[in-house]
């Protein structure tokens, strides 16, 4: 395959799917961590979610893609929409919604003695995806491009997940997480561990990915949720009182118009 054939492969339009939650609450044992989150994170869009630490914001991704029930004594209620239908419906297993709804973690956690290839690969794997090996060849290369990563591991495919730098590593998951075409990706605090330059080259993938997926990204970094999201939501916790949403809307009107004066004093940072 050529270059030129994969950029067309890559360009090729897309549905894509929007999620949405409606009044989700949720519960570690007796105390409730989340108050009735209401959410629209459109198609094809980057969706940050802001907030001080211990205001529900892990937890509320875990719920998204059915990794919250995984938790002891974790409890829910409320509506998880992908494109309209319920993740929660009766009968719909939470691989499957798993699939559908890709997860990053704040520490790149590619398997570090398996190659590079394999790593990406392993996300057809996990995922119960049988194909062929030019299949394989091809969505391996598919998602490395769209993570961003290709032109710097196109010679190093056999070489170890690990020995890669951590920005690398970073992308490397998020190729895992593209191999089986998900349409959404939450990424938890993605650039958290990084240096600024491998912050900048994530940055540019979610760039990249912006239009072809929905991405919700968790993010404590003021400056990143206004460079890559087109909305924001702002959470907060009290010591008594659950996480819920203050307030949301686009990124712009967030930042430069906030409504409430916590948001205001949040995203210049004050506490
Ligand atoms: P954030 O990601 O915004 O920092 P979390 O979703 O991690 O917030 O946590 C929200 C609240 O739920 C916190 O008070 C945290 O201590 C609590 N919590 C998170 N995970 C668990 C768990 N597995 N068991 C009990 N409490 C938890
Ligand atoms: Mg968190």
């Amino acid at each position: 395959m050529t270059d030129a054939d994969l950029v067309e492969t890559v360009e090729l339009p897309l549905t894509v799917h929007g999620l949405e939650t409606r009044g989700v609450s949720a519960w570690f044992g007796e105390r409730k961590v989340l108050d009735r989150v209401s959410l629209v994170m459109p198609a094809g869009e980057v969706t940050a979610l802001i907030g001080p630490s211990g205001c529900g914001k892990s937890t509320y991704l875990r719920i998204l893609n059915r990794m919250h029930e995984m938790v002891r004594g974790a409890g829910l209620a409320g509506q998880v929409l992908l494109a309209g239908e319920d993740v929660y419906a009766p009968g719909r297993l939470p691989a499957k919604v798993r699939r559908r709804i890709g997860m990053v973690f704040q520490r790149p956690n590619p398997f570090p003695a398996m190659s590079v290839y394999d790593n990406v690969a392993a996300g057809l794997k996990l995922a119960g995806i049988k194909v062929g090996k030019a299949e394989r060849d091809d969505l391996v290369e598919t998602s490395l491009q769209q993570a961003g990563l290709w032109a710097e591991v196109r010679d190093r495919l056999r070489s170890p997940g690990g020995a890669l730098s951590g920005g690398q590593q970073q992308r490397l998951c998020i190729a895992r997480s593209l191999a089986v075409s998900p349409d959404v990706l939450l990424m938890d605090e993605p650039c958290s561990a990084l240096d600024p330059t491998s912050t900048r080259r994530v940055e540019e993938t979610i760039e990249l990915l912006r239009g072809r997926l929905t991405i919700v990204i968790v993010t404590h970094n003021m400056q990143q949720a206004q460079r890559v999201s087109q909305s924001c939501a702002f959470f907060l916790a009290s010591h008594d009182t659950p996480g819920r949403i203050v307030e949301h809307g686009s990124t712009e009107d967030l930042f430069e118009r906030p409504r409430d004066q916590r948001t205001a004093d949040y995203v210049a940072g004050r506490f």
